[in-house]
């Protein structure tokens, strides 16, 4: 009998948290085993724990001190948090990628512009198997909120997998065919060892809505509309963006694209054929000259991202788009958790330029201009059904999504288990087993420029932040005593206060002065006044300002001639 353990599921990142997804699949034992990983995404930066950082990611360092064991790599879909990282983390992976083409076509410019010989791609038709290693690759397709999204049929000597990606059963797409649920019955049939499935919406009761729905209540609200309309939601929701402009087309309205992502993702979706019957689109310049009410701009920056389209639409710095009095701005999007204040901020800077704003909030229109791309209760209860997994590993989702998604699993007697990452999970036996922990991380895209979560970057910035910071540089000869007064900045802090008798610099002057002076002669070595210093700075600025900042001392010493 072989052992479950000839075939492990390992989450690097995205099980635990919603982004930067990375899982791997290895098969065989100790130096036999072979790895394959599926997508190599990328989160984003927050001002509560990453500020200034762009991109977050996955540290794939398990798989990449072992790459030569790695004998595949499968993208599911295009979206950011699936192959986000491709570009940057190949060089440590080198393995070759698998993608549909919309799904290449993406992969492709992130290689080109990391530098990386794009010939690592290989697209993949539906209906091919790909053999990498021990492993044999399928793509079927699924509805998700992207075009060409797939789940993977992975077949392996210890059975097979299906690895979900992310889905939704949407029986009217809008782009691509409905879901199938009668091709994974087929794949059920053959007996699915384990199934790894998508937890975003677990919690949510019922069926999802259809891209279909969307349509009809887009079109009023278009159609309601006095002036200008402009629409975001993501660039990549292509099926959207084609409900939206052919709502603009029937209201009478031309389309402009604004924003770079959405001018290259309707572009992809027409050099792959995706997009056959998208209405006219002008240029931002040839719409200065359309009357506003016939006009609809779809924008990128439904996030509220703060270098898109839409927030510099909304503080008057777009070089062509300009909404005031009685435009509207519809948001067909949810609003991902943690961008609330982005989206809060431009919300009200349109709202004080007269511009009115809807999304899904506005009580009449609650699910009715945006549905989610991902699988609610009863959508998963159909998966489950058609597939008939032995076992269940739940993916995609933060640590509660994975619980309440094991726990939805075992009411359907199917045996899950969360994950998170770097929890290695035997997944050929009758139920998941825990056998293995390795190593995880986060590595982050600051400018552009990779560091690791815990090189102490971040660490200092969020420091300075929120302290602010004391920088003292000090000239003292060979035996220690200062040649000048103390140089004292106090950078992202107070200089005057009316509580004290003098600017907060003159009095840590004072101070550090007082106590390099008061340092005994045979103890006056860099690192004791460095010490010494320092000690007087933070205690001068807990007194009189309230604060530790960060403290930096710099010591000179300038040798006797
Ligand atoms: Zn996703
Ligand atoms: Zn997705």
């Amino acid at each position: 009998m072989s052992d479950p353990s000839d075939l492990v599921f390992v989450a690097l990142g995205g099980a635990g948290e919603i982004g930067m997804n990375m899982y791997l699949y290895g098969h065989g034992q100790g130096a036999k085993r072979r790895w394959i990983m599926v997508d190599c995404g990328v989160g984003f930066g927050d001002m509560e724990t990453s500020p200034g950082i762009e991109l977050v990611m996955a540290d794939p360092s398990f798989i990449a001190e072992q790459s030569d064991k790695l004998v595949g790599i499968f993208a599911t879909h295009a979206h950011e948090d699936h192959i986000g990282g491709l570009g940057r983390l190949w060089p440590q992976l080198k393995a070759p990628i698998h993608a549909r083409p919309f799904t290449g076509l993406h992969i492709r410019r992130k290689l080109e512009e990391a530098g990386v010989d794009p010939r690592c791609l290989n697209i993949v038709d539906v209906g091919e198997t790909i053999e990498a290693g021990p492993f044999k690759v399928r793509f079927q397709p699924v509805t998700h909120s992207i075009p060409e999204a797939a789940s993977l049929v992975i077949d392996t000597p210890s059975g097979r997998i299906v690895h979900t990606g992310d889905f939704k059963v949407d029986d009217d797409p809008q782009i691509g065919a409905p879901f199938d649920l009668e091709a994974f019955r087929a794949i059920g049939s053959k007996g699915v060892q384990a199934m790894v499935c998508d937890s975003t919406n677990v919690f949510l009761p019922g069926h999802g809505g259809s891209e279909a729905e969307v349509i009809r209540p887009l079109t009023d609200l278009i159609r309601s509309a006095k002036g200008a309309v402009a629409a975001t939601t993501f660039a990549s929701n292509v099926a959207r963006l084609k409900s939206i402009a052919t709502a603009a087309n029937d209201a009478g309205r031309a389309i402009v694209l604004v924003g770079r992502a959405m001018e290259r993702m309707v572009s992809a979706a027409v050099e792959t054929g995706l997009l056959r019957d998208f209405p006219k689109v002008i240029s931002d310049y040839e719409a200065k000259d359309v009357p506003a009410e016939h006009v609809l701009y779809l924008v990128t920056g439904s996030q509220g991202e703060g270098r898109a389209a839409l927030a510099r639409i909304a503080s008057g710095s777009h070089p062509t788009v300009r909404l005031g009095e009685g435009d509207m701005v519809i948001f067909s999007s949810k609003t991902i958790p943690g961008n609330e204040p982005g989206v809060v901020k431009l919300w009200n800077q349109l709202s004080e330029r007269g511009v009115h704003v809807v999304d899904e909030s506005s009580p009449e229109l609650t699910g009715r201009i945006h549905v989610s791309g991902h699988a609610r209760k009863e959508d998963l209860r159909a998966l489950y059904e058609s597939l008939k997994p032995r076992i269940a590993v739940p993916m995609h989702g933060e640590h509660r999504h994975l619980v309440e998604h094991s726990a939805f699993a075992a009411s359907l007697q199917v045996p899950a288990i969360p994950a998170p990452n770097g929890t290695v999970v035997a997944i050929g036996g009758d139920r998941p087993v825990i056998v293995d922990q390795v190593p995880t991380g986060r590595l982050y895209l600051d400018g552009d420029t990779m560091i690791g979560a815990m090189d102490g970057v971040v660490r200092s910035r969020l420091k300075m932040a929120r302290q602010g910071h004391v920088v003292a540089a000090l000239v003292v000869d060979e035996g220690g005593e200062l040649l000048a007064d103390p140089e004292i900045r106090v950078i992202g802090g107070p200089s005057q206060s009316e509580r004290w008798p003098m600017p907060l610099e003159a009095m840590i002057y004072e101070a550090v002065d007082e106590a390099v002076e008061g340092l005994p002669k045979r103890r006056r070595a860099d690192k004791d006044i460095e010490e010494v210093a320092s000690r007087a700075v933070r205690a001068v600025c807990a007194r009189r300002w309230g604060k530790r900042p960060v403290v930096t001392v710099i010591v000179t010493r300038l040798e006797d001639e």
